[in-house]
């Protein structure tokens, strides 16, 4: 198994952005703003690790401990670093990007995927639609960055009081565009319904089922398919708790090694 791709440099953050990036447009603004900071609570922020993959992900499991590992840190409080820098940038550009894993995540503002999976530049290929629901547009960006990237898991990531979800279990009337998403979640509010639920209850199965449901149309595609029969990929479902900032990784795991 190849070694996880994250290096704990000695460097505080401040120090790497200042070594790695003079002269471009993005620092002046970060020194100008810390520069002055003389509160311990954020010197000590600035002197963390940084994080920095240098290899190419290719195993579905080892992608998998990655977010395990990023959502220990954010839960804990304790962040990597990320470098922004112009050299990390133009490395990504002049190499490609190689994310190792694919995010279908709902749009909510509070369930932002670099964030709580604790992932820099390049790390993760990012579908976001709200109710994390599977049409063929987000299909084909999965089939991109599994053919052309071979990116090696697929994660749908639901979460806590969803309010695609929500309005779907409603049942109100909608405006304009937002039935398309509705009707994709409806499924899944009728079988949590069948077992008499109610609720918050009702709501919550049924974001269940609908990241079951989005998990199950993903491997719909061939292209995928295929992938997965020969474990080079695989499909899981995780739902994020809003307070806690905890992933349940064990909702859902398609041919899971
Ligand atoms: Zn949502």
């Amino acid at each position: 198994m190849k070694k996880p791709l994250v290096l704990f440099t000695a460097f505080s953050l401040c120090t790497t952005l200042i070594l790695s990036g003079c002269g471009n447009q993005f620092l002046p603004s970060i020194d100008h703003q810390f520069s002055n900071v003389e509160d311990p609570a954020i010197q000590q922020t600035l002197a963390v690790p940084v994080y920095q993959r240098t290899e190419i992900i290719s195993s579905p499991e080892e992608a998998r401990q990655l977010l395990i590992d990023g959502n220990k840190r954010f839960t804990s409080g304790k962040p990597l670093g990320k470098d922004l820098s112009s050299i990390r940038r133009e490395d990504l550009m002049s190499n490609g990007q190689h994310p190792f894993a694919v995010v279908v995540c709902c749009s909510d503002s509070r369930v932002p995927p670099e964030l709580l999976f604790d992932q820099a530049l390049g790390d993760l290929f990012v579908v976001r639609v709200a109710g994390n629901v599977i049409s063929p547009i987000e299909l084909g960006s999965i089939e991109y960055a599994v053919e052309h990237l071979k990116t090696p898991l697929v994660v749908v990531l639901g979460h806590e009081e969803c309010g695609a979800v929500t309005a779907a279990v409603q049942g109100g009337k909608t405006h304009g565009s937002v039935g398309t998403i509705i009707e994709k979640i409806m499924p899944s509010v009728v079988k949590a319904k069948s077992m008499g639920l109610t609720g918050k209850d009702l709501i919550e199965m049924s974001t269940n089922f609908n990241i079951k449901n989005a998990s199950q149309d993903i491997l719909k595609s061939p292209i995928v398919k295929e992938k997965v029969e020969v474990n080079q990929v695989n499909i899981i479902g995780i739902k994020y708790d809003l307070d806690e900032g905890i992933m349940n990784f064990n909702l859902v795991a398609i041919n899971y090694l």
